[in-house]
């Protein structure tokens, strides 16, 4: 039976080998159901030129594919990295039981890969913002919640 560590070290296995490919950063993750990897992910934003192409979100959106659902109710995700608040947002929507990672947020801060200004912003009025957010049609954009709620 596979332990804890050998789901974190495949993790990290695969940050440095997509790492050394030159897919992206230095991150890896994989996704464990019921004692077996359903999936793996890795920095892939030079691969592919997707910005959003972080370790979690890839590892997420295979292991839903792969088990025709939209929630990891009964997974654990290893990362070999703390996520940053995009993968976050996406591990609290995909509802894996638990998280674990390597490497920490100030750790990833020290090699160049620094997430605090994206935690700051959420504290900023949304105008204030280095990405300005200004509300516009939202009366005509409610027909389509009106028609969700009505279903
Ligand atoms: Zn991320």
């Amino acid at each position: 039976m596979k332990q804890k560590e050998d789901f974190m070290r495949e993790a990290i296995r695969l940050s440095v080998e997509k790492m050394e490919e030159g897919c992206g950063g230095p991150f890896g993750c994989v996704i464990v159901c019921n004692g077996e990897i359903v999936a793996h992910g890795y920095n892939n934003v030079l691969g592919s030129n997707d910005p959003t192409a972080h370790a979690e979100v890839e590892a997420i959106r295979k292991a839903c594919t792969s088990m025709g659902t939209h929630q990891l109710a009964d997974c654990e995700l290893y990362t070999s990295c703390e996520p940053c608040p995009m993968c976050l947002g996406a591990i609290y929507w995909a509802r894996p039981k638990k998280v674990y990672y390597a490497n920490s947020r100030e750790d990833a801060e020290r090699i160049g890969f620094d997430d605090r200004f994206i935690y700051q912003e959420l504290d900023k009025p949304k105008s204030e913002r280095q990405i300005p957010m200004e509300q516009l049609l939202g009366d005509e954009a409610k027909e389509a919640f009106e028609k969700w709620v009505a279903r």
